[in-house]
């Protein structure tokens, strides 16, 4: 599907944790079929006219299907943006526009698949476990967050079955040099078909260490999501060169190994 800006309509919107809401949008285009796993949508986030013009804000898709005219999203509430989105109700108006940006690489011949989130990086690979489940791919999770209580553990997989480790800031389960033995047993263990990660960029450093074989999508700061204005670009090694790339449109999925140096997340 061609990049479209859409009037969709609030259906369902709602507090999930503490920090983290649940938005479910209908469109006034079939846009579920046309929208693969790690794409995302610009919001037009309902800010005041004080603080307008207002860059909108990406958003990836956390659910996509059944209902080709639905799409959800999983978001923290953190500033101006989010703070103005979370006060809207079920019927308001919400401009979206998208897909935007490349998806994340699947296939239904694969054995298993190892999925390595933290934070809000668990809404943008969500989507891969339906995708897994409904192939009969077997998932292995490995699920970061700041406490017991943020971990989102429903949330992320949605009644799939799938084998979950969860590590935790609050008890120092989550620090790299724990994490490092679990994950190195994992891809010794399994052997994944593909190791997709997002939101931590420890996690990302810590499986490129490993070799894992695999993609990850990178949450870069970003104005216009079209590829004009540059302010996404980051660096990757691709054979052997040091190159330029735009998250929000060469990614925001790239291969695990290609990513050059240090990542910001919000
Ligand atoms: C491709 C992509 C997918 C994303 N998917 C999700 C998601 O599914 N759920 C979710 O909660 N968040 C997601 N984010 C991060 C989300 O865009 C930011 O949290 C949001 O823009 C913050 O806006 P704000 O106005 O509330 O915060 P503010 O801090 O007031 O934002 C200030 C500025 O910084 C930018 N910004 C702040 N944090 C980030 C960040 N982590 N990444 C990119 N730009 C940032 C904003 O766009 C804005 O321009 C995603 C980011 C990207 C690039």
């Amino acid at each position: 599907m061609k990049v479209a800006t859409l009037a969709c309509r609030v259906v369902e919107h709602q507090w999930v944790s503490a920090r983290y809401k649940y938005l479910r949008l209908s469109c006034p285009a079939p846009l579920a079929r046309h929208t693969a796993a790690g794409q995302f949508f610009q919001l037009a986030c309902p800010v005041s006219e004080a603080q307008a013009p207002f860059l909108r804000r990406p958003m990836s898709v956390y659910g996509i299907g059944p209902e080709e005219d639905r799409i959800e999203f999983l978001y923290h509430v953190k500033g101006i943006g989010t703070r103005a989105l979370e006060r809207l109700r079920a019927g308001d108006a919400l401009t979206v526009t998208g897909p935007l940006g490349t998806g994340f690489a699947f296939s239904p011949d694969w054995k298993r698949v190892l999925l390595v989130a933290r934070g809000v990086g668990l809404a943008t690979m969500a989507p891969l476990v339906p995708l897994a489940a409904r192939a009969g791919v077997a998932i292995t999770a490995v699920l970061s967050a700041r406490a017991p209580g943020e971990l989102m553990t429903q949330e992320f997989l949605r009644g799939a079955p799938a084998s979950v480790h969860a590590v935790f800031d609050s008890d120092g389960s989550s620090a790299v040099e724990r994490v490092e033995p679990l994950l190195r047993n994992l891809l010794d263990a399994e052997r994944p078909d593909r190791v997709y990660t997002c939101g931590s960029n420890r996690l990302l450093a810590l499986l490129q260490k490993l070799g894992a074989h695999g993609e990850v999508a990178l949450e870069q700061q970003m104005a216009c999501a079209m590829g004009v204005c540059l302010s996404c670009v980051r660096l990757f090694n691709e054979e052997g060169e040091k190159v330029f790339r735009r998250v929000c449109c060469e990614g925001p999925v790239f291969p695990l190994g290609a990513v050059a140096g240090e990542v910001q997340f919000g």
